[in-house]
């Protein structure tokens, strides 16, 4: 069997592959490549694919939490709470904007924020907490919502990884103040190029992201703040629309993948996120822990699988934040799943003949 890996964009690229470079020749011909129409052209069909009233493209993810931060006024001395178990990029939003991540533990069960945790973490500087649909799985939204109201904090989504997942059957994306958006290609809804987004509800935040984005400018050559260049870029603008439309689609292949890996791997040795019942997830990572890692990934290369590890390190224990001063053992469920983690092949294009494989070869593993 051909080596399966644990993603590939090929499949998906040729598929709409005409389509996509017919868009491009439309901003090649305009010279539309900064901003423009095809960006403006995106954010109108994003906004209402997530149901939130504004949208705003930006150059990636990480800048996206950066100004949901700068719309929100939180800086110097100001404190925020963002899970220990997420990509490095949630923190960095924070840390862009001279502010300090505090990091919470995630359940053991679900993976996600855990929520009877974060009370501990408040301090009188806390202003937001920032949480993460991770994996493409909500988190207990009404929950953190709940906390939030209590304590006169903002709530932020980091929806980078889940881009049309549903939190009791409402597209995530606009529970909070703002929500972000990573399009880097690897994502559930992934540009030709590097991108990123916003959306929110809030005309206010809408107007200001807007500016932000543009070196802080509404009128051309007046500058009202200090601004940003970080604007889309047409071409990716341009390949997003086209794939929006395909994103439900391969959504619910990823779904239907995540179902036969649920159900059809019996091996007690592999062990699988939660699913509560809020939560209908979009699966951008496919993660199962087990406790000898390596061995499992071995076995699994041994049959023709790559595997990946999401994420080896937790935020808390990172190099770039050895100044906070967290240990080992501050947030032993992070820690558990970063040294047992591994991703499974997750990608629509994966064909049944090649998860049939994938289920076969992980009931077999006995290290
Ligand atoms: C990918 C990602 C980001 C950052 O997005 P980029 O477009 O890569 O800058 C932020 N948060 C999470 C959870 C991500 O997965």
């Amino acid at each position: 069997m051909e080596k399966i890996n644990c993603l590939d964009l090929k499949g998906q690229h040729e598929q709409i592959k005409k389509e996509i470079f017919d868009a491009f020749e439309r901003v090649y011909e305009k010279t539309a490549f900064s901003g423009g129409p095809f960006v403006e052209e995106f954010e109108k069909h994003f906004c209402n694919y997530i149901g939130a009233n504004y949208a705003v493209g930006v150059s990636n993810g990480t800048i996206a939490l950066h100004m949901a931060m700068l719309a929100l006024n939180i800086g110097v001395g100001d404190e925020v709470i963002v899970p220990a178990n997420t990509f490095i990029a949630t923190a960095w939003g924070v840390s862009h904007a001279n502010a300090t991540p505090v990091f919470v533990d995630c359940d053991k069960d679900t993976w996600q924020l855990d929520v009877s945790k974060i009370e501990a973490a408040i301090t009188p500087k806390t202003k937001a907490i920032i949480g993460v649909h991770l994996y493409g799985q909500p988190f207990d939204v009404d929950a953190v919502l709940a906390l939030c109201k209590k304590h006169n904090l903002y709530l932020i989504e980091d929806a980078a990884q889940a881009q049309g997942a549903r939190y009791n059957g409402k597209t995530v994306g606009v529970f909070g103040e703002m929500a972000c958006y990573s399009f880097y290609p690897g994502k559930n809804l992934g540009a030709c190029g590097e991108a990123g987004g916003l959306t929110t509800n809030n005309e206010k935040y809408f107007k200001h992201l807007q500016s932000l984005r543009n070196h802080g400018s509404v009128v051309r050559y007046y500058h009202d703040e200090i601004g940003y260049n970080y604007r889309m870029g047409g071409l990716e603008g341009a390949s997003l629309t086209v794939k929006l439309k395909y994103l439900e689609n391969w959504n619910n292949r990823r779904r239907e993948i995540a179902f036969r890996y649920q159900k059809e791997i019996v091996n007690p040795k592999i062990k699988m996120q939660s699913k509560p019942s809020y939560s209908d997830g979009i699966y951008h990572l496919f993660v199962v822990t087990t406790e000898n890692k390596d061995a499992f990934v071995k076995h699994l290369v041994d049959n023709s699988i790559n595997a990946a590890y999401h994420y080896p390190v937790p935020c808390h224990l990172q190099k770039a934040y050895q100044h906070l001063k967290y240990k080992l053992g501050d947030f032993p469920n992070s820690e558990y799943l970063a040294s047992h983690c591994v991703s499974l092949p997750m990608y629509a294009e994966l064909t049944d003949e090649q998860v049939n494989h994938v289920i076969t070869i992980i009931n077999q593993y006995n290290g």
